[in-house]
């Protein structure tokens, strides 16, 4: 059923109530009365001119939240202003103002967003309990229950890569949304965080998209450390995680290292992050290992062996990203080669796995795919040549190294030439500088990524 335009306005006045106090709630909002209501256009009437430019400057973004909530997307407003001593042609004390509420298109993309990236795979269900991520897990439970009013605000998970935070806080997402499908989850990445405010500030409209937030109840941001070096992303991210922290609207971020040894990114915003939980998602010890294993096995009808179990617990002490990779293979192994799963393949999987673990975590591995990639000798991307193509190489290899291996600036610097740990920190920073502004070199980007990603994967087999 649908509303009429009384009920409409009443509904937006309860909204409205909760955001202004109460002085300026009778003196602005009571004297309006609503008019009509057509094509999700609210009209409402104001007393003057003043008291509606007064409105427009002050309490527009709260009248625009408000309609949108009850209308959707499209929604508008006009006013009508009394006018006192003039009579116009029919007889109406009034002038009406044709003015549209100003369409944020934000806000039309994050009601088509809301909960929507959500992958319904990852829930609470499916992840097994252990003791390296008990804490965590229990924070998120708590929050999904509670979003927003615990002391758990932010929720901060950190760990390393394939140790299940994109899984836990899809979790917690699917969770709340499970027992208020309501609920209005923003849940994206930072790459595509960052990529939407380089869009948002091309086109003018940056303040639409902050604004935009007005309308989330759940902040929900993966990988977080890909903020590092990236100033106006940062800036927005911190304006934005201010504005929900002191609405009582949860965030919840999670990063591949802990907040303290997040590189290239704001004090402020590092300290923001101290008011809530800090929680570190550990590598499964080896009882749930196996448990996952099992887990993992049953859900893909792979039977498998205690022994089998047992070997691979025992022997993949990663994190569980590898644990997955060994199945896979062992899956491919047995459907596409029509192999047992014994002992022996096990054994063989499990070797070729661990050692191309080795040999993909290498340095010497990237810069060769990247000497391939751009057709530069190995020698010229190590070497001292100044030409930008070149300069560009050695810098994506830097990136990736530091991205891709768990090694520290100094190693990166000494394998690339024996450059000291400021030129790689300079190298990354030009990266990211880069991919913020030229939407060529991105694409570059992205194919290289691609490549060496994909080089991961094929020697799973
Ligand atoms: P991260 O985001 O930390 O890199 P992911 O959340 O992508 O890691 O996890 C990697 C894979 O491991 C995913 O397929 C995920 O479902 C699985 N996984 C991680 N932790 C668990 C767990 N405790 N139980 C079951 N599966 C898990
Ligand atoms: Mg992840």
């Amino acid at each position: 059923m649908s509303l009429n335009h009384t009920q409409i306005w009443q509904k937006c006045l309860i909204d409205i109530k909760k955001n202004v106090d109460e002085r300026n709630f009778n003196t602005w909002f009571k004297p309006i009365r609503s008019v009509k209501l057509s094509d999700k256009t609210l009209t409402i009437q104001v007393p003057n001119k003043f008291f509606y430019e007064w409105l427009e400057e002050k309490y527009i973004d709260l009248l625009g939240k408000a309609l949108f909530q009850q209308l959707g997307s499209g929604a508008g407003l006009q006013y009508q202003i009394v006018v006192q001593d003039h009579k116009d042609i029919e007889g109406n004390y009034q002038k009406t103002i044709e003015k549209k509420l100003k369409s944020n298109p934000y806000l039309k993309l994050f009601e088509e967003e809301f909960n929507n990236d959500l992958n319904l795979n990852y829930t609470f269900e499916s992840f097994v309990e252990g003791p390296s991520n008990q804490l965590a897990r229990n924070a998120a439970i708590s929050i999904s229950k509670n979003p927003g009013k615990s002391s758990f605000n932010p929720l901060i998970i950190h760990g390393g890569v394939g140790l299940g935070k994109t899984h836990m806080i899809n979790a917690l997402g699917n969770e709340i949304i499970k027992a208020n499908p309501k609920a209005r989850i923003i849940y994206t990445n930072t790459e595509r965080f960052t990529n939407q405010i380089i869009q948002a500030l091309r086109d003018n409209n940056i303040f639409d998209f902050i604004n935009s937030f007005q309308l989330v109840d759940i902040f929900i941001i993966d990988d977080i450390q890909f903020l590092e070096g990236r100033t106006k992303t940062q800036e927005i991210f911190f304006n934005i995680f201010n504005y929900l922290h002191q609405r009582d609207k949860q965030v919840v971020i999670t990063s591949d290292v802990s907040p303290k040894d997040l590189k290239g990114i704001q004090e402020r915003l590092i300290s923001r992050f101290k008011w809530g939980l800090v929680t570190e998602l550990q590598k499964p010890n080896l009882e749930t290992r196996i448990k996952i294993l099992e887990s993992k096995a049953q859900r893909d009808q792979l039977k498998l062996t205690p022994d089998v179990l047992n070997f691979i617990g025992y022997n993949v002490k990663g994190s569980i990203r590898d644990l997955e990779g060994v199945l896979v293979s062992l899956s491919a192994h047995s459907t596409l080669n029509n192999r047992v799963i014994d002992m022996k393949l096990t054994n063989e999987v499990v070797d070729t796995f661990s050692h191309n673990l080795d040999k993909e975590l290498s340095i010497g591995n990237i810069q060769k795919i990247i000497s391939d990639f751009f057709g530069i000798p190995i020698e010229h991307i190590i070497g001292k040549t100044r030409k930008r193509n070149i300069v560009i190489a050695r810098q994506l290899g830097m990136y990736f190294a530091k991205t891709m291996t768990d090694l520290s600036l100094k190693q990166i610097g000494k394998q690339f030439g024996n450059r000291d740990h400021t030129t790689v920190l300079h190298s990354i920073k030009t990266i990211n500088d880069l991919l913020d502004s030229d939407v060529l070199f991105k694409d570059t980007f992205n194919k290289l990524e691609h490549k060496l990603e994909h080089s991961l994967i094929k020697s799973y087999f």
